[in-house]
């Protein structure tokens, strides 16, 4: 397979996720010669991901929706805070889809060869070393090897890259910003198939939330994310008694079981090195409320792509050049993710008394907003008034 690629490329991206299929697509509709490498044989599969994606999210990310991938409609959300108090938003028309990601990330693969841009699976990139003015990529593909120049790579590598910090740029995300996810596919269950359904509280997953993300009448993701140091068991163990303590889950089958991590903070100042930009998961460029990270990987991909056309064109691929797409990230998403970040930090200090009494006052759609990046003034005046929760109101303001 190796023997089908050029020997150079002007951009080389390790990973075809939704960030490398972004970067990949929008430098080759910019022209450019582009090769994205996946080391798994399928793209997209196997999946680590609750296929959870609103119609706020597809817009920013600027695709069509297609039935192919969009397989489930989503007309509202539920969430459940640890009395089992049910806050409730129902929306007009369709809100969100559950999708295929074994199906959506190859239509966005696609998007890309569309483009113009090349894609080689089951091959990894299995280092990179900096050569004057160049980089050279050495990809492995079963038993071959073959080494490759470029003049940027992308690490689009995902929440376990490596390639950036071989090029020098520490990307390593602190413990307690990182959420261990588990997650089943199941059928054969009894769900309400029109709404997302959330649950909170410290007993049923500290640090993050249980999810049921219908995927048709029977049949749904439900997962659970929780960050280690406020945990007191595994994911998993956090997962199964959550399903244990509910006949309709319990009653049925697992089709699928996914597990991975997920960045929710750790968002870094700087993203790129001499040659080298880290787009998406691998620049823990996710929501940290909720966990979303396809649309931030899509949208950062094109920004990327923006300022490596420029670097090309100039001829000069070194971190100054490079550095702009630090500053339209952080100026088109990092300021609200950063909200969010520090939204996450106080909600993790709350008892489970301060959120069932939160969940008397908050409507579906003010936490629909918090979970967008805006709406905290309404949650930061009902923290103003219990005397311990003063300073956490404080710092959504300020
Ligand atoms: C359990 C779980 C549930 C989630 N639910 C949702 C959800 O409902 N909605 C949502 O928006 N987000 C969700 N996410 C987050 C979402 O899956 C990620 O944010 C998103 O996939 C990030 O895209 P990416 O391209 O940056 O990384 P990835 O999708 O992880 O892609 C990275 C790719 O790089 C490849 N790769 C790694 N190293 C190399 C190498 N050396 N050479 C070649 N290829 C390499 C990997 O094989 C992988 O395919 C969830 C995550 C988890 C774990």
């Amino acid at each position: 397979m190796l023997e089908l690629l050029d020997n150079e490329y002007d951009v080389i991206v390790a990973g075809a996720g939704p960030a490398g299929s972004s970067v990949a697509r929008f430098c080759a509709e910019k022209g450019l010669k582009v090769l994205a490498v996946e080391k798994r044989q399928e793209i997209g599969s196997p999946k680590r991901c609750g296929e959870g994606l609103s119609r706020s999210a597809v817009e920013r990310m600027g695709i069509d929706i297609n039935k192919s991938w969009a397989i489930h409609t989503i007309k509202g959300a539920a969430a459940y805070a640890p009395n089992g108090n049910k806050v409730v938003v129902d929306f007009d028309g369709p809100e969100g889809w559950v999708v295929e990601r074994k199906v959506f990330d190859k239509h966005l693969a696609k998007l890309a060869t569309d483009a113009g841009a090349k894609i080689i699976t089951k091959t990894e990139i299995a280092d990179v070393r900096r050569d004057t003015g160049s980089v050279a990529v050495i990809l492995k593909h079963e038993g071959d090897t073959r080494e490759l120049k470029c003049k940027i790579v992308a690490a689009c590598d995902g929440v376990e890259s490596r390639t950036a910090r071989i090029l020098g740029l520490n990307t390593t995300i602190p413990l307690i910003d990182i959420a261990s996810a588990v997650q089943f596919e199941m059928t054969g269950i009894d769900i309400d198939p029109e709404r997302i359904e959330l649950y909170f509280g410290n007993e049923i997953a500290p640090g993050g939330y249980a999810w049921i993300f219908p995927k048709g009448e029977n049949t749904a993701n439900i997962g659970i994310g929780v960050r280690r140091p406020l945990s007191k068991k595994l994911a998993l163990d956090y997962l199964k008694d959550f399903i244990q303590k509910r006949e309709g889950l319990r009653k049925g089958s697992i089709i699928e079981v996914n597990a991975g991590g997920v960045p929710v903070g750790g968002l870094m100042e700087n993203m790129i090195e001499d040659n080298l930009i880290v787009v998406g998961d691998a620049a823990h460029q996710v929501n940290p409320i909720h966990g979303g990270g396809i649309p931030e990987a899509y949208v950062a991909g094109r920004i990327a792509a923006d300022i490596i056309k420029k670097a090309v064109e100039k001829g000069d691929y070194s971190k100054d050049t490079l550095s702009e797409y630090n500053k339209r990230w952080w100026e088109e998403r990092g300021k609200k993710l950063k909200k969010l970040w520090e939204l996450r930090k106080v909600v993790e200090k709350l008892t489970d008394d301060e959120l069932n009494w939160l969940s008397e006052y908050l409507s579906g759609d003010d936490l629909v907003k918090i979970a967008r990046g805006s709406g905290y003034f309404k949650l930061a005046k009902l923290l103003m008034k219990k005397p311990r929760l003063v300073m956490f109101a404080k710092k959504l303001l300020f």
